[in-house]
Protein backbone atom coordinates (compact mmCIF):
# COMPACT_ATOMS: atom_id res chain seq x y z
CA UNK A 1 0.00 0.00 0.00
CA UNK A 2 2.67 2.52 1.00
CA UNK A 3 5.00 1.11 -2.00
CA UNK A 4 1.79 1.83 -4.28
CA UNK A 5 0.81 5.15 -2.69
CA UNK A 6 3.94 7.01 -2.46
CA UNK A 7 4.93 7.69 -6.51
CA UNK A 8 0.89 8.52 -6.68
CA UNK A 9 1.54 11.16 -3.61
CA UNK A 10 4.25 12.55 -5.38
CA UNK A 11 2.95 12.85 -8.31
CA UNK A 12 -0.27 14.76 -6.96
CA UNK A 13 2.21 16.88 -4.91
CA UNK A 14 3.71 18.07 -8.21
CA UNK A 15 0.47 18.51 -9.90
CA UNK A 16 -1.15 20.91 -7.27
CA UNK A 17 1.36 22.61 -5.85
CA UNK A 18 3.76 23.75 -7.77
CA UNK A 19 2.61 27.22 -7.42
CA UNK A 20 2.51 27.17 -3.45
CA UNK A 21 6.15 25.56 -3.72
CA UNK A 22 7.38 28.16 -5.47
CA UNK A 23 6.26 31.04 -3.58
CA UNK A 24 7.40 29.62 -0.52
CA UNK A 25 10.85 28.38 -1.72
CA UNK A 26 10.87 32.56 -3.16
CA UNK A 27 9.88 33.64 0.02
CA UNK A 28 12.56 31.36 1.87
CA UNK A 29 15.40 32.41 -0.51
CA UNK A 30 14.83 35.73 0.24
CA UNK A 31 14.88 35.60 4.36
CA UNK A 32 16.99 33.27 3.85
CA UNK A 33 19.66 36.12 1.28
CA UNK A 34 18.96 39.17 4.26
CA UNK A 35 19.08 37.12 6.99
CA UNK A 36 22.84 35.96 6.08
CA UNK A 37 23.58 39.56 5.31
CA UNK A 38 22.33 41.04 8.20
CA UNK A 39 24.17 38.66 10.22
CA UNK A 40 27.48 39.02 8.18
CA UNK A 41 27.12 42.66 6.82
CA UNK A 42 28.88 42.00 3.80
CA UNK A 43 28.01 41.01 0.63
CA UNK A 44 30.46 37.83 0.26
CA UNK A 45 27.52 36.24 3.27
CA UNK A 46 25.09 36.56 0.43
CA UNK A 47 27.47 33.76 -1.24
CA UNK A 48 26.65 31.11 1.87
CA UNK A 49 23.15 32.66 2.10
CA UNK A 50 22.33 31.60 -1.20
CA UNK A 51 23.43 27.96 -0.36
CA UNK A 52 20.81 27.87 2.31
CA UNK A 53 18.32 28.21 -0.17
CA UNK A 54 19.21 25.00 -1.61
CA UNK A 55 18.05 22.66 0.86
CA UNK A 56 14.78 24.56 0.99
CA UNK A 57 14.09 23.47 -2.55
CA UNK A 58 15.43 19.98 -2.32
CA UNK A 59 14.03 19.52 1.05
CA UNK A 60 10.96 20.06 -0.15
CA UNK A 61 10.71 19.00 -3.58
CA UNK A 62 13.38 15.06 -2.50
CA UNK A 63 12.10 12.45 -0.26
CA UNK A 64 14.25 12.92 3.12
CA UNK A 65 16.58 10.09 3.18
CA UNK A 66 17.87 11.85 -0.93
CA UNK A 67 17.78 15.56 0.73
CA UNK A 68 19.78 14.58 3.70
CA UNK A 69 22.61 12.78 1.08
CA UNK A 70 22.32 16.14 -0.54
CA UNK A 71 22.62 18.33 2.54
CA UNK A 72 25.90 16.09 3.30
CA UNK A 73 27.32 16.63 -0.20
CA UNK A 74 26.54 20.29 -0.40
CA UNK A 75 28.21 20.81 2.65
CA UNK A 76 31.81 18.91 2.10
CA UNK A 77 31.42 21.13 -1.38
CA UNK A 78 30.91 24.66 -0.03
CA UNK A 79 33.77 23.09 2.96
CA UNK A 80 36.39 22.54 0.38
CA UNK A 81 35.14 25.76 -1.84
CA UNK A 82 35.66 28.00 1.10
CA UNK A 83 38.67 26.12 2.37
CA UNK A 84 40.19 26.77 -1.22
CA UNK A 85 39.54 30.33 -1.20
CA UNK A 86 40.63 31.08 2.39
CA UNK A 87 43.87 29.57 1.28
CA UNK A 88 43.91 31.40 -2.15
CA UNK A 89 43.25 34.61 -1.14
CA UNK A 90 43.29 35.00 2.70
CA UNK A 91 43.18 38.95 2.38
CA UNK A 92 38.97 38.62 0.90
CA UNK A 93 38.30 35.25 2.97
CA UNK A 94 39.91 34.93 6.35
CA UNK A 95 40.03 31.47 7.44
CA UNK A 96 38.22 32.41 11.31
CA UNK A 97 35.29 34.24 8.71
CA UNK A 98 35.31 31.22 6.67
CA UNK A 99 34.18 28.60 9.68
CA UNK A 100 32.02 31.13 10.77
CA UNK A 101 30.29 31.31 7.73
CA UNK A 102 30.41 27.10 7.16
CA UNK A 103 28.77 26.65 10.59
CA UNK A 104 26.40 28.98 10.02
CA UNK A 105 25.42 27.54 6.51
CA UNK A 106 25.94 24.08 7.90
CA UNK A 107 23.99 24.41 10.74
CA UNK A 108 20.84 26.35 9.13
CA UNK A 109 20.97 23.66 6.20
CA UNK A 110 20.64 20.92 9.10
CA UNK A 111 17.91 22.67 10.74
CA UNK A 112 15.80 23.09 7.19
CA UNK A 113 16.67 19.63 5.68
CA UNK A 114 14.93 18.54 9.03
CA UNK A 115 11.93 20.54 9.33
CA UNK A 116 11.16 20.58 5.81
CA UNK A 117 11.88 16.92 5.30
CA UNK A 118 9.29 16.72 8.32
CA UNK A 119 6.69 19.13 6.91
CA UNK A 120 7.22 17.02 3.88
CA UNK A 121 6.41 13.71 5.05
CA UNK A 122 3.79 15.52 7.10
CA UNK A 123 2.17 16.58 3.95
CA UNK A 124 2.66 13.68 1.71
CA UNK A 125 0.65 11.31 4.83
CA UNK A 126 -2.29 14.19 4.58
CA UNK A 127 -2.33 14.06 1.07
CA UNK A 128 -2.55 10.27 1.00
CA UNK A 129 -5.42 10.63 3.43
CA UNK A 130 -7.04 13.20 1.30
CA UNK A 131 -7.28 10.65 -1.55
CA UNK A 132 -8.27 7.96 0.59
CA UNK A 133 -10.84 9.72 2.11
CA UNK A 134 -12.10 10.98 -1.74
CA UNK A 135 -12.36 7.73 -3.17
CA UNK A 136 -14.10 6.20 -0.14
CA UNK A 137 -16.73 9.30 -0.53
CA UNK A 138 -16.59 8.00 -4.25
CA UNK A 139 -17.45 4.74 -3.39
CA UNK A 140 -20.39 5.91 -0.59
CA UNK A 141 -22.10 7.67 -3.13
CA UNK A 142 -21.55 4.97 -5.76
CA UNK A 143 -23.11 2.57 -3.50
CA UNK A 144 -25.93 5.11 -2.43
CA UNK A 145 -27.11 5.34 -5.90
CA UNK A 146 -26.11 2.21 -7.98
CA UNK A 147 -26.69 -1.50 -7.78
CA UNK A 148 -23.06 -3.15 -7.23
CA UNK A 149 -23.25 -5.89 -8.70
CA UNK A 150 -25.03 -4.66 -12.32
CA UNK A 151 -23.85 -0.74 -11.95
CA UNK A 152 -27.26 0.30 -13.13
CA UNK A 153 -29.48 2.84 -10.62
CA UNK A 154 -30.62 0.88 -7.82
CA UNK A 155 -34.32 1.21 -6.51
CA UNK A 156 -33.72 3.97 -4.55
CA UNK A 157 -31.78 6.12 -6.98
CA UNK A 158 -34.75 5.10 -9.92
CA UNK A 159 -37.42 6.37 -7.62
CA UNK A 160 -35.63 9.57 -7.24
CA UNK A 161 -35.08 9.81 -11.17
CA UNK A 162 -38.74 8.58 -12.24
CA UNK A 163 -40.15 11.05 -9.74
CA UNK A 164 -38.30 13.74 -11.56
CA UNK A 165 -39.31 12.81 -14.77
CA UNK A 166 -43.15 12.30 -13.76
CA UNK A 167 -43.28 16.48 -12.66
CA UNK A 168 -41.52 17.10 -16.05
CA UNK A 169 -43.96 14.61 -17.90
CA UNK A 170 -46.86 16.04 -16.05
CA UNK A 171 -45.74 19.87 -16.66
CA UNK A 172 -45.12 19.52 -20.41
CA UNK A 173 -47.78 16.43 -21.01
CA UNK A 174 -45.38 13.91 -22.77
CA UNK A 175 -45.90 10.72 -22.98
CA UNK A 176 -44.09 8.51 -19.90
CA UNK A 177 -43.62 4.60 -20.66
CA UNK A 178 -42.90 1.95 -17.43
CA UNK A 179 -42.07 -1.32 -17.89
CA UNK A 180 -41.69 -4.29 -15.25
CA UNK A 181 -38.65 -6.89 -15.88
CA UNK A 182 -38.41 -9.91 -14.87
CA UNK A 183 -35.66 -12.53 -16.01
CA UNK A 184 -37.14 -16.17 -16.88
CA UNK A 185 -36.72 -18.94 -14.38
CA UNK A 186 -33.65 -17.72 -12.98
CA UNK A 187 -33.42 -19.87 -10.27
CA UNK A 188 -32.56 -22.76 -12.56
CA UNK A 189 -29.40 -21.03 -13.68
CA UNK A 190 -28.83 -20.62 -9.83
CA UNK A 191 -29.30 -24.32 -9.54
CA UNK A 192 -27.59 -25.81 -12.46
CA UNK A 193 -24.66 -23.43 -12.21
CA UNK A 194 -24.16 -21.63 -9.27
CA UNK A 195 -24.75 -18.45 -7.41
CA UNK A 196 -21.90 -17.01 -8.96
CA UNK A 197 -22.40 -17.61 -12.43
CA UNK A 198 -25.84 -16.00 -11.49
CA UNK A 199 -24.53 -13.28 -11.03
CA UNK A 200 -22.22 -13.23 -14.03
CA UNK A 201 -25.70 -13.68 -16.14
CA UNK A 202 -26.96 -10.62 -14.44
CA UNK A 203 -24.20 -8.30 -14.85
CA UNK A 204 -24.35 -9.62 -18.76
CA UNK A 205 -28.06 -9.04 -19.12
CA UNK A 206 -28.12 -5.78 -17.53
CA UNK A 207 -25.03 -4.56 -19.76
CA UNK A 208 -26.76 -5.70 -22.74
CA UNK A 209 -30.14 -4.47 -22.22
CA UNK A 210 -28.68 -1.35 -21.70
CA UNK A 211 -27.00 -1.27 -24.70
CA UNK A 212 -30.53 -1.45 -26.96
CA UNK A 213 -31.67 1.77 -25.13
CA UNK A 214 -31.20 5.92 -25.97
CA UNK A 215 -29.83 7.46 -23.63
CA UNK A 216 -33.11 9.08 -22.01
CA UNK A 217 -34.17 5.76 -21.13
CA UNK A 218 -33.54 4.34 -17.75
CA UNK A 219 -32.82 0.67 -16.90
CA UNK A 220 -32.48 0.28 -12.80
CA UNK A 221 -31.90 -2.95 -10.63
CA UNK A 222 -35.32 -3.23 -9.39
CA UNK A 223 -33.93 -5.96 -7.21
CA UNK A 224 -33.08 -9.58 -7.05
CA UNK A 225 -33.83 -11.10 -10.96
CA UNK A 226 -36.01 -7.96 -11.54
CA UNK A 227 -34.95 -4.75 -13.23
CA UNK A 228 -37.08 -1.56 -14.03
CA UNK A 229 -37.23 0.58 -16.83
CA UNK A 230 -38.61 4.00 -17.67
CA UNK A 231 -38.81 5.47 -21.11
CA UNK A 232 -39.51 9.51 -21.12
CA UNK A 233 -41.29 11.13 -23.97
CA UNK A 234 -41.91 7.81 -25.45
CA UNK A 235 -45.32 6.43 -26.86
CA UNK A 236 -47.15 3.43 -26.13
CA UNK A 237 -46.75 1.58 -29.50
CA UNK A 238 -42.49 3.03 -29.58
CA UNK A 239 -41.95 1.27 -25.71
CA UNK A 240 -42.90 -1.74 -26.71
CA UNK A 241 -40.76 -1.76 -30.12
CA UNK A 242 -37.94 -1.28 -27.74
CA UNK A 243 -38.72 -3.74 -25.24
CA UNK A 244 -39.19 -5.90 -28.06
CA UNK A 245 -36.06 -5.55 -29.70
CA UNK A 246 -34.43 -5.97 -26.22
CA UNK A 247 -36.29 -9.17 -25.89
CA UNK A 248 -34.96 -10.66 -29.44
CA UNK A 249 -31.19 -9.15 -28.30
CA UNK A 250 -31.16 -11.16 -24.85
CA UNK A 251 -32.34 -14.38 -26.30
CA UNK A 252 -29.56 -14.11 -29.00
CA UNK A 253 -26.98 -13.70 -26.34
CA UNK A 254 -24.71 -16.51 -26.06
CA UNK A 255 -22.79 -17.66 -22.71
CA UNK A 256 -19.99 -19.78 -24.57
CA UNK A 257 -17.88 -19.80 -21.21
CA UNK A 258 -20.88 -20.73 -19.30
CA UNK A 259 -21.82 -23.29 -21.63
CA UNK A 260 -22.92 -22.78 -25.09
CA UNK A 261 -26.60 -24.34 -24.70
CA UNK A 262 -27.95 -21.74 -21.81
CA UNK A 263 -30.07 -19.18 -23.01
CA UNK A 264 -31.81 -16.32 -21.13
CA UNK A 265 -35.14 -14.70 -21.77
CA UNK A 266 -37.12 -12.05 -19.60
CA UNK A 267 -40.91 -10.98 -19.14
CA UNK A 268 -42.50 -7.65 -19.57
CA UNK A 269 -45.23 -5.77 -17.97
CA UNK A 270 -45.75 -2.49 -19.45
CA UNK A 271 -47.37 0.81 -18.80
CA UNK A 272 -48.26 3.95 -19.33
CA UNK A 273 -47.69 7.00 -16.62
CA UNK A 274 -51.46 8.72 -16.75
CA UNK A 275 -51.63 12.83 -16.06
CA UNK A 276 -51.89 13.71 -12.50
CA UNK A 277 -51.96 9.70 -11.88
CA UNK A 278 -49.51 8.85 -8.86
CA UNK A 279 -45.84 6.83 -10.48
CA UNK A 280 -46.90 3.94 -7.97
CA UNK A 281 -50.42 3.33 -9.81
CA UNK A 282 -48.49 2.87 -12.76
CA UNK A 283 -46.02 0.80 -11.29
CA UNK A 284 -48.89 -1.54 -9.94
CA UNK A 285 -49.98 -2.01 -13.49
CA UNK A 286 -46.74 -2.95 -15.50
CA UNK A 287 -45.99 -5.51 -12.30
CA UNK A 288 -49.42 -6.81 -13.40
CA UNK A 289 -48.96 -7.03 -17.11
CA UNK A 290 -45.50 -8.85 -16.07
CA UNK A 291 -47.59 -11.33 -14.06
CA UNK A 292 -49.98 -11.73 -17.02
CA UNK A 293 -47.25 -12.58 -19.22
CA UNK A 294 -45.66 -15.37 -16.92
CA UNK A 295 -48.98 -16.85 -16.64
CA UNK A 296 -49.03 -16.70 -20.48
CA UNK A 297 -45.67 -18.84 -20.69
CA UNK A 298 -42.87 -16.02 -19.96
CA UNK A 299 -40.59 -14.64 -22.71
CA UNK A 300 -42.81 -11.83 -24.22
CA UNK A 301 -43.78 -7.99 -23.45
CA UNK A 302 -47.50 -6.51 -22.96
CA UNK A 303 -49.09 -3.52 -22.20
CA UNK A 304 -50.97 -3.86 -19.46
CA UNK A 305 -54.75 -4.38 -20.54
CA UNK A 306 -57.31 -4.22 -17.91
CA UNK A 307 -59.97 -6.46 -19.27
CA UNK A 308 -57.05 -9.22 -19.68
P1 LIG B 1 -39.94 -16.83 -13.01
O1 LIG B 1 -39.76 -17.08 -14.47
O2 LIG B 1 -41.31 -17.23 -12.54
O3 LIG B 1 -39.60 -15.45 -12.63
O4 LIG B 1 -38.93 -17.81 -12.27
P2 LIG B 1 -37.61 -17.42 -11.52
O5 LIG B 1 -36.86 -18.66 -11.23
O6 LIG B 1 -36.87 -16.39 -12.28
O7 LIG B 1 -38.17 -16.71 -10.23
P3 LIG B 1 -37.99 -17.01 -8.73
O8 LIG B 1 -38.63 -15.88 -8.00
O9 LIG B 1 -38.50 -18.41 -8.41
O10 LIG B 1 -36.45 -17.02 -8.49
C1 LIG B 1 -35.69 -15.88 -8.58
C2 LIG B 1 -34.28 -16.28 -8.27
O11 LIG B 1 -33.38 -15.19 -8.47
C3 LIG B 1 -34.12 -16.76 -6.87
C4 LIG B 1 -32.89 -16.04 -6.37
O12 LIG B 1 -31.96 -16.94 -5.80
C5 LIG B 1 -32.30 -15.43 -7.61
N1 LIG B 1 -31.61 -14.21 -7.32
C6 LIG B 1 -32.13 -13.06 -6.82
N2 LIG B 1 -31.16 -12.14 -6.69
C7 LIG B 1 -30.00 -12.71 -7.10
C8 LIG B 1 -28.66 -12.25 -7.20
O13 LIG B 1 -28.29 -11.11 -6.88
N3 LIG B 1 -27.74 -13.12 -7.68
C9 LIG B 1 -28.07 -14.38 -8.07
N4 LIG B 1 -27.13 -15.18 -8.54
N5 LIG B 1 -29.31 -14.83 -7.96
C10 LIG B 1 -30.29 -14.01 -7.49
MG1 LIG C 1 -38.74 -12.46 -9.83
MG1 LIG D 1 -37.78 -14.50 -12.62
Amino acid sequence: MRAHGRPMTRRLWRQHEASVLAVTQAGFALLAIIFAYLVAGDMHAVVPGMMLVFPLFYSLTLTPRAAWRLTVGGLFLLGMTMSTMAYLQPAHYPAAQGAVHFALVAGMSCVITLVMSRCQLRYQQLVQEKCALQQALTRIHSLAIRDELTQLPNRLHMRELLEHESHRHRREGQSLCLAMLDLDLFKRINDRYGHQTGDEVLRRFAASASSVLRVTDVLARWGGEEFFLFMPNTSPQAALLVLERMRLHITHLRFSEIDPALRLSFSAGVSVLAQDEPVEAAIKRADCALYQVKAAGRNAVRMFAPAS
